[in-house]
């Protein structure tokens, strides 16, 4: 055996243990109370990483939580450099009486750990801290240059990180961006995720009448708030689930058919859909698959409406407001301002002159795609093909991780997201878990990639 792997055999239960330990930690950074945990959490980090041998730690503090980053840059010049990127934060635990066992006491079964965070995200980011570990204590020095750079707000919107990456341009200046913060299809199928969806937000309010009016006295004259916003939501799409709104899929990047082919190798269609969600049968546009709809296509989804009167018993008013929460989750080159400002122009376009719209647009996140053909996807790839067996497929995800295209656009560096969770670890969700096997294979498909590259 050689010296790294004898050395990561040798140290399985230490690393499981150290996993643990940070896993106690209630690092929820949507919540002030758990301040204190934060900055103990990044602090551990730290120590934990200066331990195997990386070098310039620092725990940098900011307006939110407090910042990780450190390197080890003496493969030299000519060797690539990989920056790791993850987060440290938790989300919130409730319900907490749904938890099998409490979500800071990690708890062991069948081959699982189960606590708050064991998958999203500390279990995949201390993968790469116990790879660079068992290179730099077995053979002294690493294949690349690597630097870390992990978070405490990630659960939280990234405020800090986002203003941090393009004001250190050259601290985290890198060849490639590595992230860990997702997972593969199942343990003997590694995937690589190559696509995530941007997203848009908007609060639509319609107004009619000044005030809430009587049924009694106004009703047949006066068009209804609510009547009126199901008129323009029901709008927004065709009978085919194409949503209408005009220049919506101008700047949608037509799916390749060498993508199209990727895709349909992912073993999911209309009967897991349909399984796992409950729903009695599936929609959408119908020229696309389910995988393709889900991950490749860009949709524009209504998750509330309110107005009028929803309490016990009737109320016979004709409202004077209604509103509605819609979003959008985008693909490459969707920009989120853009699509703000087509969905406003429509909704007025439509808006009859009985009632007056508002759209109030919130924060937007770009869509991420990586080429298929990059030496590091290929790296990626043959690293994961290397440890788990098998070769990965390539698939692309419905939701949307913003960092990433801060980290592509202000680095210029191509992100590469090797994730090692299951579809199944419960992320948000009470009895989180992170499969014990992808925690030490993904140490060694860390070290793997770091050769390869
Ligand atoms: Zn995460």
């Amino acid at each position: 055996m050689s010296a790294i792997t004898t050395y990561l055999e040798e140290n399985k239960p230490r690393q499981l243990e150290e996993l643990i330990e940070w896993l106690r930690m209630p690092s929820i950074s949507t919540l002030s109370e758990h301040k204190a945990d934060m900055l103990a959490a990044a602090e551990w980090l730290g120590a934990r990483m200066r331990e195997a041998g990386l070098e310039h730690v620092e725990v940098i503090p900011t307006e939110g939580n407090p910042l990780v980053y450190v390197d080890w840059l003496h493969a030299g010049a000519d060797k690539p450099t990989v920056l790791v990127y993850g987060h440290y934060d938790v989300q919130p635990v409730d319900p907490l009486d749904e938890w099998e066992t409490p979500p800071f006491e990690p708890d062991i079964r069948n081959e699982n750990i189960y606590a708050r965070g064991a998958a999203d995200d500390k279990g995949q980011v201390y993968i790469h801290v116990k790879a660079v570990e068992a290179l730099l204590q077995s053979e002294g020095a690493l294949p690349v240059n690597v630097k870390f750079i992990v978070e405490g707000e990630e659960e939280a919107g990234s405020g800090a990180l986002t203003a941090f990456v393009p004001a250190n341009r050259d601290k985290l200046a890198a060849n490639v961006c590595l992230i860990s913060d997702s997972h593969i299809l199942a343990p003997d199928q590694p995937s690589i995720l190559y696509g995530l969806r941007g997203m848009w937000k908007g609060e639509l309010t319609v107004t009619g009448p000044a005030t809430d009016l009587h049924s009694g006295s106004y009703g047949g004259a006066i068009h209804n708030a609510n009547q009126a916003l199901a008129e323009l939501l029901a709008a927004l799409h065709d009978a085919d689930g194409h949503i209408t709104v005009p220049g919506f899929y101008d700047n949608v990047r037509p799916l390749s058919d060498e993508e199209r082919a990727a895709l349909a190798k992912v073993p999911y269609g209309e009967k897991e859909l349909l399984e796992e969600s409950g729903a009695p049968a599936a929609w959408g546009e119908p020229e696309y698959t389910i995988v393709e709809r889900t991950g490749a296509r860009p949709t524009l989804e209504i998750n509330g409406m309110w107005g009028g009167f929803t309490g016990e018993g009737f109320k016979t008013v004709i409202p004077s407001k209604a509103h509605a929460k819609i979003s959008c989750r985008l693909v490459p080159d969707q920009d989120p301002q853009r699509i703000g400002r087509l969905i406003e122009a429509y909704l007025q376009e439509l808006a009859p002159p009985t009632i007056t719209v508002a759209l109030e647009s919130t924060q937007g996140a770009r869509p991420f795609i990586a080429p298929l053909d990059l030496p590091e996807m290929k790296a990626a790839a043959k690293a994961y093909a290397q440890v788990f067996g098998n070769e990965p497929v390539y698939t692309r995800e419905g939701g949307s991780i913003p960092i990433v295209t801060v980290f592509q656009q202000a680095l210029g560096a191509p992100v590469i997201l090797m994730g090692f969770g299951l579809p199944d670890d419960r992320l948000h969700a009470p009895n989180e878990k992170f499969h014990i096997p992808n925690f030490y294979k993904g140490i060694q498909t860390s070290i793997a990639f770091m050769e390869e590259l």
